[in-house]
């Protein structure tokens, strides 16, 4: 296979080669069902209980405060749709213009089934106002959902003192940490938050498995209701290899936090700078604020977003216009619009994020295209000739 220098890592991420090990015993031998009463099949539970309590340990819980789920979406819609069973009363949703369609798609189909949902604005460096957040909720208010770092922009908003301003009000805390995870340090000993979500493929483990953190004592209505696995949080035969997976990456994270983080930022920040300097007419997103240290996203002025991607990919880059969802459409991301990107750059947004395994060759080798294919497209536009 041709190389591929793959700048897309808030997409998805390759699965560690240790995760990948770690996995294969039960794609075979190990291949028992965890709820059987025999020892081979409890060995099995007692190998996922080992991958929840390094899930657990990543972001400082206890283990019998993580449930597995398939993904990072399920884990947030188990979130709110328990918030919603167990407060029946409560018929408000407080959460930001900026989240993950995971969040706002689950919103906009609660609307039309008759519960009302605020959505905070963001302002100029990508914030939402925590004064606006206070006032907004009410007696009414089930829950609110407020994610840790965006996936689109990299922004990263103030968990902790969100959490004590919701808690202060006595209402339920969501934040969907499934790009912060394993990226940030997250600490559920020191942040009231009630429930956090997880998603596997993007920190080196598969697709398919995600996590949820619901604090101890909080009130809970499973998603999926059956069997009694997952201490009846979350019903149905475990995804074994996959959870094994998720720990082994977990413990691969906690590991080299916060140490990757500042190669990370440096390795984006000088891809940042590159692009400053060898191109005209960038603009950084979400520069004035904390940002994800994997994560960039500019927007360049009088050229198309996707023909940057496009041309990228004939020269093995793999790198994002927006969040992967939104790829595909030829509409300016709904963070992008929230931002309040100058029209004249809006369309030519893109988003590169990096993984452990990105080098300094690979990101000297996308500068050097970047240059060329900014240079072209230009050329070509009426409107990028001086
Ligand atoms: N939330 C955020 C912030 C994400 O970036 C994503 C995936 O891109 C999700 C939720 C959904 O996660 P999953 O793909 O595991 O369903």
């Amino acid at each position: 296979m041709e190389h591929i220098v793959y700048l897309d890592n808030n997409a998805t991420t390759m699965v560690a080669p240790e995760v990948f090990e770690a996995m294969l015993p039960y794609f075979s031998e190990r291949y028992g069902n965890p709820s059987s009463l025999h020892s081979f099949g409890g060995n099995v539970a007692r190998d996922i209980e080992q991958a929840r309590a390094r899930v657990a340990h990543l972001i400082g819980a206890h283990p019998e405060e993580i449930v597995f789920t398939g993904c990072g979406t399920e884990s947030d819609s188990t979130a709110i749709r328990s918030a919603l069973d167990q407060l029946p009363d409560k018929r408000h949703i407080i959460t930001s213009a900026v989240e993950h369609p995971a969040i706002l798609g689950l919103c906009g189909y609660l609307q039309k089934r008759g519960y009302q949902v605020t959505y905070l604005q963001i302002d100029e460096i990508g914030q939402i106002d925590l004064d606006e957040l206070r006032e907004t909720i009410t007696d009414n208010t089930a829950i609110v959902s407020i994610m840790h770092a965006n996936n689109e922009s990299g922004i990263v908003f103030p968990l902790h003192e969100i959490a004590e301003i919701v808690k202060e009000k006595g209402c339920l805390f969501h934040t969907d940490a499934v790009q912060s995870t394993g990226k940030l340090p997250l600490d559920m000993s020191q942040t009231p938050v009630d429930f956090l979500s997880m998603s596997g493929h993007k920190l080196h483990a598969p697709k398919g498995i995600g996590g949820l953190f619901v604090r101890r004592g909080t009130p809970y209505t499973p998603l999926l209701i059956g069997g009694h696995q997952e201490s009846d949080k979350r019903a149905g035969t475990e995804n074994v290899t996959a959870m094994i997976g998720f720990g082994k990456a977990a413990e691969l994270a906690a590991a080299d936090l916060p140490r990757e983080g500042f190669k990370l930022q440096a390795m984006r920040d000088r891809l940042q700078d590159g692009l400053l300097t060898r191109c005209k007419d960038v603009l950084v997103n979400g520069a004035a604020s904390p940002r994800l240290p994997n994560t960039l996203s500019v927007s360049f002025g009088y050229v198309e977003g996707e023909s940057i991607v496009l041309l990228l990919d004939e020269q093995g880059i793999c790198v994002s216009t927006g969040s992967a969802c939104s790829s595909g459409s030829l509409d300016i991301s709904h963070v992008v619009k929230c931002l309040g990107v100058p029209s004249t750059h809006a369309h030519g947004t893109i988003r590169f994020s990096l993984s452990r395994y990105t080098t300094d060759d690979e990101i000297d080798y996308a500068l050097e295209h970047m240059e060329r294919i900014i240079d072209r497209l230009r050329a070509l536009s009426p409107f990028g000739r001086e």
